[in-house]
Formats: structure tokens, C-alpha cells, sequence
């Protein structure tokens, strides 16, 4: 595909597509009105990593589709395809940076195969929260970096939904010392996976399908998912004793949705700002239906199932914290990109770390210290 990034000519893309369907267009033009092509309407696709619809992730993609169309008053419609539908999940950065289509939605540590960065942008373990993240991305430099990553897959990218702070995971075994992780079979991806192993953990990778037989065989003694909404669908609760919870290994899960980079530079100025104003409201409502669903859904966890909901110990904490900062530093320091998206988080966890003591987890601590309001 061409680049024209001098001009940016009203509609360009579909000057292109005009083209294609010119010698048609043009025999038509005296009997037919053509409102498609001279109204400057597009027709994107947009692949997912997600089932069709799968809650708060499937659903965040249909809603920034939605809204791009209604904000671009039409000009712009995207059709959402599920995991599978076009090409299949982890094809979908290929998919969007070949130009086969304009845009996908799914979440950065997918692609560290491609770009290892990219991993450090969907969670760090002890990293930071999604207000901190959000703050990163839109006021310290986070949005920059991200590009930098993604224009490796010829695209662009924005931060497009956040889950908040994970659960731990189920367990059937206590644990209660660092030792307990020792020989512990557990489904956990990732950098947080990365840790588990080191404390002597066997790492299981199964796809979501298969994790509650797995856990009901015996076959995982553990496995973390996402939090209560997520885990009450799947009926995690009937196969594990244990419900533990920080989840320390994904503090809070970036989603992604990326462009296309040809696509993305010949869109014109306006609908370059109402893509940007519609990841910016999607992150949000995102990160905003996980809030109030966890909510509900773990009180229907603790009241009608009887979940055994436990903290991790704080000496467990503290040794995987311990363990977490040598590990992600290690594989960090495995290419340059990496090192230095990891140091710019690294800088702002420590300044993050002072504020938040005096304002959010002051408060939170403050607010516990009272009376419930029920
Ligand atoms: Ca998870």
C-alpha cells in the first residue's frame, strides 16, 4: 500500500477504493447517485482475539466499534469479528499489519513473540495499577513508547480497556509459605508464570476451555483466570477450595486495539480524533464494567457458593515480589526495546509508589478503618 503522508486528502482510502471500482462508477454515475464514495464512507474490519461478545473483553471491542460509527456519524463503520472468524487469535497483529484488515482488539503480551515490549505493556507483576497505567500511557511518555513498540507490526496503538486488579486464582492446596509453590501445577501465563516457575512452580499453559476439567482431574493443583465475573461464569468455584486473591501477577490488563499504520496515516485528522476519543471512552467504560461486575459477582461467589475467599500471606507476597523483580528484570534486559519501556515503567512504579501511600492507599485503608454502610 502507498503512503501519503504529505497531503492526507479528504477520504483518501476511499479515493483508493473508488478507484477500484471506477470504470463501474463511472458508467453508473449519469443513471445512479454513488453516496457511498462521495459521502467518503469506509468500511473497516476489525479482528479480535475475543469469542464473539465474550464479557468485558468481546463486548469492549463491539463498543468502540459502535462508537466510531455514531461519532463519525457513519463515515466510518467497522464491522467486529471473533477470535477465529477471519484468522485465527494470535494471527489477528499479522492480520492488521499486513493490511489484510484495518484494525484488531485484543491485549500487548499476545504479541511478545513478535516484539517481546509489548508484554511489558499489558502488566507487569507488582507493576502498576490501571490508574497508574492509564496515567503512564496518557501523561509520561507511556502512548509514545507503545507506538514505538507497535510500528514494529506496522501499526498503531491505544490503550482500549483494562481489567483492574485480578484475582490470585484458585487453588486446592493452601498456600501458606513460599515452599507451598514448590512442584504446585499451575495454569498461570505470562511474566506472572515467568515468577511462579521460579519459586518452583510446574507452569501449565491451557486454553480457557480446558482448565476446569484440568482442575477438577487433578491434572492443575492451581490456576488463575480474571477475577469474579470471569470465574463465576465459568464456574471455577466448583472445582478449586481456595479462592486467593491479590492477583500481584496482573495488577491490571491493558487491552489493545491497533491500526493498520497505512490505514491509520491516511485517515483524516477528524477521524484520527474520534479513534483516539473512542479508546479513550472504551478504556474507561472498560475498566468501569469490571468494577461494578466484580462487584455483584463476588458476593454471589461468598453468599451463594460459600467461596473460601483467602490473602495470600504476606511472607508469600513478599517472596514473589523478591522473585518477581529479578525475573522481569532478567528478560527485560533480553533486547533494548524491552529495557527501555521497562525502565520508563520502572521510573514511574517508584514515583507512583509515594503518591499512591498517601493518597489511594491511604484511603482505602482510611475508608476499611469505618463502619460498613450496609
Ligand atoms: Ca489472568
Amino acid at each position: 500500500m502507498t503512503k501519503n503522508k504529505e497531503t492526507k486528502p479528504l477520504g483518501r482510502r476511499d479515493l483508493l477504493k473508488g478507484a477500484a471500482v471506477g470504470g463501474v462508477a463511472a458508467a453508473a454515475s449519469t443513471a445512479f447517485p454513488a453516496p457511498a464514495i462521495s459521502q467518503g464512507t469506509m468500511e473497516w474490519r476489525m479482528v479480535t482475539t475475543w469469542p464473539k461478545n465474550f464479557p468485558g473483553l468481546g463486548t469492549g471491542a463491539e463498543l468502540l466499534a459502535q462508537m466510531i460509527g455514531q461519532m463519525s456519524d457513519g463515515r466510518l463503520n467497522i464491522t467486529v469479528y471473533g477470535g477465529g472468524e477471519i484468522v485465527p487469535a494470535f494471527e489477528s497483529i499479522d492480520a492488521v499489519g499486513s493490511g489484510t484488515v484495518e484494525m484488531g482488539h485484543g491485549a500487548p503480551y499476545y504479541w511478545k513473540g513478535k516484539v517481546p515490549a509489548t508484554q511489558f505493556l499489558a502488566s507487569i507483576p507488582f507493576g502498576l495499577t490501571a490508574q497508574e497505567q492509564n496515567a503512564w500511557f496518557q501523561f509520561a511518555g507511556g502512548q509514545e513508547l507503545a507506538d514505538e513498540a507497535y510500528s514494529e507490526l506496522n501499526c498503531k496503538f491505544f490503550p482500549s480497556g483494562n481489567t483492574g486488579v485480578q484475582m490470585g486464582g484458585w487453588f486446592n492446596k493452601e498456600i501458606n509459605s513460599l515452599e507451598d509453590y514448590k512442584g504446585l501445577k499451575m495454569r498461570i501465563p505470562g511474566l506472572g508464570g515467568e515468577v511462579v516457575a521460579a519459586a518452583g512452580a510446574t507452569v501449565v499453559n491451557l486454553p480457557g476451555g480446558e482448565i476446569p476439567p484440568a482442575l477438577a482431574q487433578g491434572t492443575l493443583d492451581a490456576t488463575e483466570w480474571v477475577g469474579p465475573y470471569n470465574d463465576l461464569a465459568f464456574g471455577l468455584y466448583q472445582n478449586a477450595q481456595y479462592y486467593y486473591y491479590p492477583g500481584w501477577h496482573e495488577p491490571a490488563i491493558v487491552l489493545d486495539n491497533f491500526i493498520n499504520l497505512d490505514a491509520w496515516n491516511d485517515l483524516t485528522p477528524d477521524l484520527q480524533a474520534i479513534i483516539m476519543a473512542a479508546n479513550t471512552a472504551v478504556n474507561q467504560m472498560v475498566l468501569s464494567e469490571f468494577t461494578a461486575r466484580n462487584n455483584d459477582s463476588l458476593q454471589v461467589l461468598l453468599d451463594d457458593h460459600g467461596v473460601d475467599v483467602r490473602p495470600f500471606p504476606d511472607d508469600v507476597l513478599i517472596g514473589l515480589g523478591g522473585l518477581a523483580k529479578t525475573v522481569v528484570a532478567e528478560i527485560a534486559a533480553q533486547d533494548p526495546l524491552s529495557t527501555k519501556v521497562y525502565d520508563r515503567i520502572r521510573a514511574f512504579r517508584e514515583k507512583a509508589l509515594n503518591w499512591m501511600t498517601f493518597s489511594e492507599q491511604a484511603y482505602l485503608r482510611a475508608r476499611a478503618l469505618g463502619p460498613s454502610w450496609s
